[in-house]
């Protein structure tokens, strides 16, 4: 009699569960447009890259993607990129003159992912280890003339569609030659500046991190694990609105030790990158509706795995430049409309391929 009862328990309880089965379908049918996550190594190509198998501690991140393609950075006026014309060539629809920020070949300003995603309800999110001011992220926020004019950047940002940003770059936000207080403009538009993080955003607010007064601190110099934890914060915020967001995500200063020829500097920073790659990842895996693609602006310093004197069994770093390179690019795509982002082909096409799901 006991076992009887269990028994049509256990039919009630599978009944119950096959019913609930079916209530995705519904909610497929309402799918909102999908989150979009860039995340741009900058000097990162393949070698830097590979150093995430060799030097890192667990498994590669880089491992998890099967949707892989690669670009051709060149800019407008040359074979090789700076990090300026390689930032608005993957925030905007164009090639253009190296040290160009938000602005075509004929100086003319172009919109950007954040700008145009914006407009079609997007929630938007900024994260670097350089100030926010600097080329890469400022791409996609502002426009002048040249890179070097990170006041008129910065004053840009406070005018921006930008909901959350954290990165270095409080000098040019403070204590300016100019005197404009920029802290206080960015609360006037709505941002809490430098909060206590807690879970509790208000979603009426827009917030703003500045934590280092110009770059943050390297790996090596203890900035600890802000890349991967403010990428997660930015995610717990975006996520607590109904809207879809677009979030950059850049590794700043793998570009930093290419230039300075420094592997261990390098290396350093491509872990964290990969490391901040896995918090990325594991969000658009739980999500189901993240359209995630990592890539490189272009490579820095001509870095190669090479063997330590003949010895095949023992990896030497070596550099041939202190500067950009005109070698090839990976992307890495994961989520809806991942595969769009296999082949060859521009830096300037990746602006459309994003746009083609966010509609
Ligand atoms: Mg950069
Ligand atoms: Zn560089």
């Amino acid at each position: 009699m006991r076992k009887h009862l269990i028994f049509i328990a256990l039919v009630i309880v599978v009944s119950f569960a096959s019913c609930n089965i079916k209530k995705p379908e519904k909610k497929l049918a309402q799918k909102k447009s999908p989150n979009i996550i860039l995340m741009i190594g900058d000097g990162m190509g393949l070698s830097e890259l590979s150093s995430t198998f060799y030097y890192g501690e667990g498994e590669s991140n880089f491992l998890r993607f099967d949707e892989i393609g690669f670009i051709n950075t060149s800019s407008a006026d040359s074979k090789i990129t700076d990090s300026a014309a390689g930032a608005t060539s993957l925030a905007s629809d164009t090639k253009t003159y190296n040290g160009a920020i938000g602005l075509d070949a004929d100086s003319i300003s172009t919109p950007t992912l954040v700008e145009v995603l914006s407009k079609i309800n997007y929630n938007t999110a900024l994260l670097a280890t350089s100030s926010i001011t600097h080329a890469t992220p400022a791409a996609f926020y502002a426009h002048v003339k040249n890179r070097n004019m990170q006041n008129e950047i910065a004053e840009q940002m406070v005018n921006s569609d930008i909901d959350f940003f954290a990165a270095g770059g409080l000098k040019f936000f403070q204590n300016r030659q100019d005197g404009k207080n920029l802290m206080a403009a960015l609360s006037d538009k709505g941002f809490v500046v430098n909060d206590t993080l807690n879970q509790n955003y208000n979603m009426d607010k827009k917030y703003a991190f500045l934590l280092a007064d110009d770059g943050m601190p390297a790996i090596l110099k203890g900035r600890g694990d802000f890349l991967p934890e403010y990428t997660q914060h930015a995610i717990d915020y975006l996520t607590a609105s109904d809207k879809p967001f677009f979030m950059m995500v850049e590794g700043s200063q793998i570009d930093w030790g290419g230039h300075d020829m420094n592997a261990d500097y390098l290396i350093s920073e491509m872990l964290d990158f990969d490391k901040t790659v896995g918090v990325a990842l594991d969000f658009a895996e739980k999500d189901g509706n993240t359209l995630l693609v990592v890539l490189g602006d272009h490579e820095t310093g001509g870095f190669t795995l090479g063997a330590d004197n003949g010895n095949y069994n023992k990896i030497k770093p070596v550099f041939s430049t202190t500067s950009h390179s005109a070698t090839l690019i990976p992307v890495f795509a994961y989520g809806p409309g991942a595969d769009n982002f296999k082949g060859i082909y521009q830096n300037s096409e990746i602006f459309n391929k994003i746009m083609m799901m966010a509609k």
